[in-house]
């Protein structure tokens, strides 16, 4: 079954502009903004413009500039925050949720970039 995007879904109104976000960075095809309920002290949301719902949809049918485009952003929001291992920062964790078993709040890719504090386990053990 073929992706179906929700134009309504809240990333959609903040990359049409009718509600605001804490801005990180923007790109051609990429915004990067604060995430409202932050997780850690640095916890920044990565999405493309394009409406892609999940990061396998993005990967299968983005364009190889949107991609790119993508992809660079993420690394320049990891230097933004001075997290990049590489360069003397102490590391983050980059984490996309994709639909019901993923836990997906925002039917909008997003990628989560979460720092500042170790992150613990990267699962919580089943029940
Ligand atoms: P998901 O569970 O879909 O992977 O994550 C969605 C994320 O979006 C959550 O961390 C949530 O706090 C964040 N979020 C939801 N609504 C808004 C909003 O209006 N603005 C911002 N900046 N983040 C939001």
């Amino acid at each position: 079954m073929a992706y179906a995007y929700d134009t309504n879904n809240i990333f959609a109104k903040i990359l049409r502009g009718e509600i605001p976000c804490n801005k990180l960075l923007e790109t051609e095809h990429s915004l990067a903004f604060h995430d409202i309920r932050p997780q850690a002290p640095h916890h920044v949301l990565v999405i493309p413009k394009g409406p892609y719902v999940t990061f396998d949809h993005f990967a299968l049918e983005a364009s190889d500039a949107e991609k790119a485009d993508f992809l660079t952003a993420i690394g320049n929001v990891c230097k933004a925050l001075g997290v990049q291992p590489g360069e003397g920062g102490a590391g983050y964790r980059a984490i996309s949720n994709a639909g019901n078993d993923g836990v997906q709040e925002v039917p909008h890719l997003h990628v989560h970039i979460l720092g500042g504090r170790v992150l613990g386990r990267m699962l919580e053990r089943a029940e």
